[in-house]
């Protein structure tokens, strides 16, 4: 160390406490990094590396200008790094020897606040994870909106991290123990795509921590009842506190709840059902989510997301939503002027959380202010609705209209952004800072009367004065003028054309006037932040009010979709039926023509309906058949209006889907893998309580493997799980279970022929298909002629060979060797008919239906 001049000395012990990130060390006008982190942020930030005299060595230097640092740190958050901001935290002239300097808060991706760093539509978790006595627990927080909740997850591991997974969050933290279990670890940050850390928590920490956290969370001692969720609790505050340094007097919100108490949606089922991005391009366009977002605020987008990610499981629950849309239907009016008035909400929530966390300006005061001064109107017009429901919404929001008035009063309406310049608080809020302008007022019009006596004074009509910086008030008087001036004028600058002066009576009255800019200046920074610290004292009250707006405003939303779509009602119960008259897929619908739309019905129920089959070629509807059930199940769970004549809907518990062939190719792992994969999770863990769709299980594998996956799947789905199920499949010999199984019904997606070529009718029809359409697919498709005429010259002879020998009996164990078609084709006879052509089907295909959808529209 000795051998490192002392200012390295400082940067180094600094940085030896956080090795993790990136040290930002305040040098004057920038921040500086050194050794390696100079040599990564140059690479990352393209920006120049240079060096520095160190002492012993020269040292890897890089820096950027203070005023700019946002932009560096926000794309090293972006990239997943931390970045540790170590200030000056005393003034470099007083400072004696090297200036002090500590870090003031260390910026990671699950713990931004700043505004240009955020999505507006979503929230930013940091995630903690950790197991105690067999239990483990999870703790989740947003710096950026002051939410925490908290839960006890017993399950299996898998299901764990899918509940991990489902707050898409920005940063894990995992004890040790979990740290430790490799294939855990890497299941989750696979899952989740973002840092993964552990996390140890001393023991004096812990002591510490048993003290502090009942005076962050009033509620701690209610919510946190066992020694699990008061570890992982203690885990993620204590790296609040790490990295933050400062009282976060937002983070007060702390909620438990019990994940068995929504529905469970798997990472599988979330992005095959394109809940909130679309397979192929994973964009926000095109997913339900987008579909549904009519939302008018920031806080309303981020509810609607978390509704999707959780939807209930209650009966009355879902009611009470439905009705509250149902009350906004059956006024229209009421409907307009609420969502107009939402429209001019800020994002309060975020907006608190600045303001408690000292970052916020002027300007996010007054955005503030403007918020609430609609809420009064919003108020008082859902309390004058004729619904209760509405009414009681209305009821529970509060005006805050203490906090609107100090704001009023101490706020200009348009304030600059810059916080230390002045120009900020209002006239009349302080005797002192009026003085203060006074005085610099009065004194402009003391010089402008004194311009007009000099003039008098010395008849130099073109005398004026002016002022600059460097020499402050001066009197200018052009070189031909030169002899009227008066001896008492004192020489301070010679310019090309004209001389400045100064008097004693000008340099005193600058004084004054210069004291008092400065010191109103300063008033003004200290007032207004005495305004934000008053501000905060109530951000407890902006989040409750943020949470009804955010509440009113997704029921809104819902109404505007139901209306614009013509959805209904649809009837939820916890009855073992599922009957859908005339339903339709409400994105593909959305992003078609709506007339081209075919609807279909679907009925399932315990009883004889458990299992549909259902068969059909490719690309005849059956992927968004099985998909629009899920979604429309889904949608009513979370309380909204669904795309049918009539819907009857039971309580699913949880939503697996096999579908598409994206394979995982960042995972490495086949098709055929990740097929098996995922249908094994549904076996696993699905109750008769579930809806499972299975779309072309075993198509990754040979026919007769295949087959006899497929069929095997299917009966163990109808005697084991009693699940409902969504089967679809091109191996027609399936249509035979239907005889087997008692609760398993054929459908097949309607297709006719037409001048040799097929035209799918897209409607969904009893019965299983009888004939696959695989060549026809493969024309469409574009596949060259002379490949067509082939596969219909070998489809006929194997189709005469079929029907001159006896179908195989039903695939055994051993017949499950890896076939593959063509040994098959020439040794035997086949069921397996076009399996080739269907391939190159699907090869085509492959993406989601809405996405495949939307580029063709927008072709
Ligand atoms: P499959 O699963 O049978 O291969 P898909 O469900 O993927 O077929 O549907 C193929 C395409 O057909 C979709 O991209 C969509 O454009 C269209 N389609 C599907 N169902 C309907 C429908 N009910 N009404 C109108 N078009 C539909």
């Amino acid at each position: 160390m000795s051998q490192y001049t002392p200012m390295m000395q400082q940067y180094l012990s600094i940085k030896a406490q956080y090795p993790d990130a990136f040290l930002f060390f305040r040098l004057g006008d920038f921040y500086e990094m050194f050794f390696s982190d100079a040599e990564k942020a140059a690479e990352e930030l393209e920006i120049t590396l240079t060096s520095r005299d160190g002492g012993k060595e020269r040292i890897p230097m890089c820096g950027v200008p203070y005023h700019s640092a946002h932009t560096y740190v926000e794309k090293l958050i972006e990239k997943g790094y931390k970045v540790a901001i170590c200030e000056q935290v005393e003034n470099p002239a007083a400072a004696k020897g090297v200036v002090k300097r500590e870090v003031v808060r260390v910026i990671t991706p699950g713990t931004i606040i700043e505004e240009n760093m955020l999505v507006e539509q979503e929230n930013n978790f940091l995630l903690a994870l950790a197991g105690f006595g067999g239990t483990m627990a999870l703790a989740a927080a947003d710096l950026s909106t002051g939410e925490c909740h908290v839960t006890e997850l017993s399950g299996s591991l898998d299901w764990i991290i899918d509940e991990a997974a489902s707050y898409e969050p920005k940063e894990v933290l995992l004890d040790e123990g979990l740290h430790g279990n490799d294939a855990f670890r890497e299941a989750l940050s696979g899952r989740c795509k973002c840092l993964v850390n552990p996390l140890t928590l001393e023991k004096l920490v812990e002591q510490e921590l048993a003290e502090e956290l009942p005076e962050q969370f009033a509620n701690f001692h209610e919510v946190c009842t066992s020694e699990p969720l008061r570890r992982v609790l203690s885990m993620l505050f204590a790296y609040l506190k790490q990295t933050q340094k400062r009282t976060l007097g937002h983070l007060r919100r702390l909620r438990r709840y019990d994940a068995k108490q929504f529905m469970m949606l798997d990472e599988a089922a979330r992005r095959n059902l394109e809940l909130t991005r679309t397979l192929g391009e994973g964009k926000k366009r095109g997913s339900l989510l987008w579909l549904l977002d009519q939302t008018a605020t920031a806080m309303g987008s981020r509810l609607l997301r978390k509704w999707l990610d959780k939807p209930l499981l209650n009966v009355s629950d879902i009611k009470r939503r439905q009705d509250t849309v149902a009350a906004f239907l059956s006024d229209f009016i009421l409907l307009d002027e609420a969502r107009e008035m939402l429209k001019q909400v800020y994002d309060l929530e975020r907006l608190a959380a600045r303001i408690s966390f000292g970052s916020a300006n002027a300007r996010d005061l007054t955005n503030v202010k403007r918020s609430l001064s609609v809420i009064p109107h919003l108020r008082e017009r859902l309390m004058r609705s004729d619904h209760d429901e509405l009414a009681a919404l209305g009821e529970q929001m509060d005006e805050c209209q203490a906090l609107r008035e100090l704001i009023d009063r101490a706020i200009v309406d348009e304030p600059p952004v810059s916080v230390k310049e002045g120009g900020i608080m209002r006239e009349g809020y302080h005797a002192d800072l009026d003085q203060l302008r006074a005085i610099q007022k009065d004194g402009k019009s003391w010089i402008a009367q004194l311009e007009q006596q000099e003039r008098e004074a010395t008849g130099i009509k073109s005398l004026k004065i002016g002022y600059n910086r460097v020499f402050g008030y001066y009197i200018e008087v052009t070189k031909s003028n030169l002899q009227h001036v008066p001896e008492r004028y004192q020489r301070k600058q010679t310019l090309a054309n004209a001389e400045r002066f100064v008097t004693p009576e000008l340099k005193e009255r600058e004084q004054l006037i210069l004291n008092a800019a400065e010191k109103s200046v300063e008033m003004e920074y200290e007032l207004f932040t005495e305004v934000r610290n008053q501000v905060a004292q109530e951000v407890t009250r902006l989040q409750h009010l943020a949470e009804k707006v955010a509440e009113i405003d997704v029921l809104q939303a819902f109404a505007i979709i139901a209306q614009k779509y013509r959805y209904v009602r649809p009837e939820v119960h916890q009855a073992d039926r599922l009957h859908i008259k005339q339903g339709r897929h409400p994105v593909v619908e959305a992003a078609t023509n709506v007339d081209d739309f075919v609807a279909n019905d679907v009925t399932l129920d315990g009883d004889k309906r458990q299992i549909l089959l259902i068969t059909g070629p490719n690309m005849a509807g059956k992927s968004t058949y099985m998909r629009q059930v899920a979604l429309i199940t889904l949608m009513s769970q979370i309380g909204s209006y669904v795309p049918a004549e009539y819907a009857e809907v039971s309580i699913v518990d949880r939503i697996f889907t096999r579908i598409g062939a994206a394979d995982d190719l960042i995972g490495g792992r086949s098709t055929f893998m990740v097929e098996m994969a995922e249908t094994c999770h549904a076996l696993r863990e699905a109750t008769s309580r579930s809806l499972i769709l299975l779309d072309e299980v075993g198509r990754g594998t040979s026919t007769y493997d295949g087959m006899a996956l497929a069929h095997a799947i299917v009966e163990y789905i109808h005697d084991h799980i009693g699940a409902k199920t969504l089967f679809s499949t091109h191996y027609h010999e399936l249509t035979e279970l239907e005889r087997q199984l008692a609760r398993l019904v054929n459908v097949h997606a309607q297709c006719i022929e037409k001048d040799g070529k097929v035209v799918f009718l897209h409607r969904i029809v009893p019965g299983g298909a009888d004939k696959s359409y695989g060549i026809h697919v493969a024309e469409l498709a574009g596949l060259p002629q002379p490949v067509i005429h082939r596969a219909k010259e070998i489809l006929g002879e194997l189709e005469g060979r079929f029907h001159a020998s006896p179908e195989p009996a039903d695939p055994k164990p051993d017949d499950s060797a890896q076939l593959s078609l063509f040994d098959y084709a020439a040794k035997t006879t086949s069921p397996a008919k076009n399996e080739t052509a269907n391939h190159v089907a699907e090869s085509e295909q492959g993406n989601g239906t809405t996405t495949a959808l939307l580029s063709a529209k927008e072709q």
